[in-house]
């Protein structure tokens, strides 16, 4: 496999060594699956509520995933504590209504992002300064908690 690969010189040796180690036949082609963003994560009794890529699958190029996978986590506790038990199924879908616009846009994010970085000019992204367009105080200062708090009572489920 290593022998398909050209400018092997140039590549860190750990990982040279890792691939000329690999067994024919290991390999697992992963295949990438590109969703829309889903309408509805949680089921019609609201007892039932899909989180993190379960809910809005993000390509590796969104390169946050795992941070609304976590964001998910605290806005759908926050949810719950505020709902009570009474209002469990009212959480989880306000919990969706306070989620879905940032998570979808994020979605598309990946998309945006993945153009540029199959770019094959990436003297021209990086002369752009910065292949993550759109990134910013809006994506990493959000408080999903926080938000959660200001915006239960007021959300439209
Ligand atoms: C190449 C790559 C780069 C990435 N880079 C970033 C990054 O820079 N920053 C970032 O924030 N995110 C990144 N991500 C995305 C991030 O890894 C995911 O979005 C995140 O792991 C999603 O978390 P999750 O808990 O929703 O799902 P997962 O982490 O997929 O967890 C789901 C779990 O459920 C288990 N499971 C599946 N089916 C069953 C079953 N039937 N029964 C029991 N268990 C089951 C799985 O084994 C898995 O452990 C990247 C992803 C990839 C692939």
């Amino acid at each position: 496999m290593a022998a398909a690969l050209t400018g092997l010189e140039s590549w860190d040796p750990l990982l040279v060594e890792a691939i000329k180690n690999t067994q024919p036949g290991t390999i697992v082609r992963w295949k990438l699956s590109l969703r829309n963003p889903q309408p509805k994560w949680t089921s019609a009794g609201g007892h039932i509520v899909q989180v993190g890529d379960a809910a809005h699958s993000l390509l590796p190029t969104s390169a946050n995933g795992a941070a609304m996978a976590l964001e998910d986590s605290v806005s759908l506790t926050e949810c719950l504590r505020l709902g009570d038990k009474e209002g469990v199924a009212v959480a989880t879908k306000v919990h969706q209504v306070l989620r879905y616009q940032r998570t979808a846009l994020i979605q598309h994010c990946g998309f945006v992002n993945r153009r540029e970085l199959h770019n094959p000019s990436m003297k021209e992204v990086t002369e752009r300064g910065n292949a993550f367009l759109f990134y910013g105080k809006w994506l990493w200062q959000h408080n999903a908690e926080k938000y959660a708090t200001a915006n239960f009572e007021a959300a439209e489920y």
